[in-house]
């Protein structure tokens, strides 16, 4: 199968590319610097041709136009929407709001603008699948004074930015349903990577294998869900 995925310099996209990689599929891997993507490149070094690296800001029209022009209408299998950032995790009378524009531009903006300029070769392929990297910190359920998860409140560009996102996947699980795309927003746990911090009680390679097996087993019939690496629900 071929798969496209964004964000695969390093952490949890890097490791996705990895296990891809190793149960024989072949994958087209945007990365912002391919240059500074050392782990990648080496990769590519020992997958006899089935990893090609390529230049992709997702918050630049420009990089996703050229990405997708690369692919030239050929078929994708699924595409993964890995690329995210944090952003600063201020109070309410600490948020900045220019880093906020930022985070909702790669969080969620993002995404759909690699969606839509990659739907054609997704309906082409033989999955159809579109998949997001969310959070359950953009659950509007859990985050109340006694969130389960225990993150509630705090984190406004974060939680505003995947929570926007979802909203996205659910809206094109809908328009495209008749055309045979199945989607969805998964949580990936709290992973040790940049972002999740080396306290993370999950390793990248236990999330990315787990999110494969949810990845692999979702159908049409259960297309637009909030599942976690695990498979299970996670409440909206
Ligand atoms: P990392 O910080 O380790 O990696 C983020 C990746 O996204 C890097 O490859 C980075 O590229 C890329 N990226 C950032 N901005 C852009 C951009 N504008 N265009 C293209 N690529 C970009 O994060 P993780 O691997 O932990 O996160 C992956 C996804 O999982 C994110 O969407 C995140 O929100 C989500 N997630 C992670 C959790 C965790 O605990 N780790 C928990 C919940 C969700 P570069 O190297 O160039 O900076």
């Amino acid at each position: 199968m071929r798969y496209a995925i964004s964000g695969a310099s390093r952490g949890i996209g890097l490791e996705f590319v990895r296990q891809l990689l190793a149960r024989g599929d072949t994958v087209e891997a945007g990365a912002r610097v391919p240059s500074e993507a050392r782990q990648l490149a080496s990769l590519a070094r020992e997958a006899g041709g089935r990893l090609r690296i390529h230049t992709l800001d997702v918050t630049d029209p420009n990089s996703v136009r050229a990405f997708a022009t690369t692919l030239s209408g050929s078929p994708i299998d699924v595409l993964i929407n890995n690329a995210g950032i944090g952003g600063k995790w201020n109070a309410f009378a600490e948020v900045d709001f220019e880093d906020m524009a930022r985070v909702m531009e790669t969080n969620a903006i993002g995404p759909m603008r690699l969606s839509s300029a990659l739907i054609p070769n997704v309906l082409k392929g033989g999955t159809r699948k579109i998949i997001h990297l969310t959070t359950r910190m953009a659950s509007l359920a859990d985050n109340t004074p006694v969130g389960v998860y225990g993150f509630a409140g705090g984190a406004y560009a974060y939680r505003m930015s995947k929570a926007a996102l979802n909203a996205g996947m659910r809206t094109m699980a809908v328009d495209f349903h008749e055309q045979g795309l199945i989607t969805a927003v998964l949580n990936p746990g709290w992973v040790q990577t940049d972002l999740g911090g080396k306290i993370a009680p999950t390793r990248a390679e236990e999330s990315v294998q787990g999110m494969l097996r949810v990845i692999d087993e979702l159908t049409l019939a259960n297309s637009g869900r909030f599942l976690d690496y695990q498979g299970k629900e996670v409440p909206w």
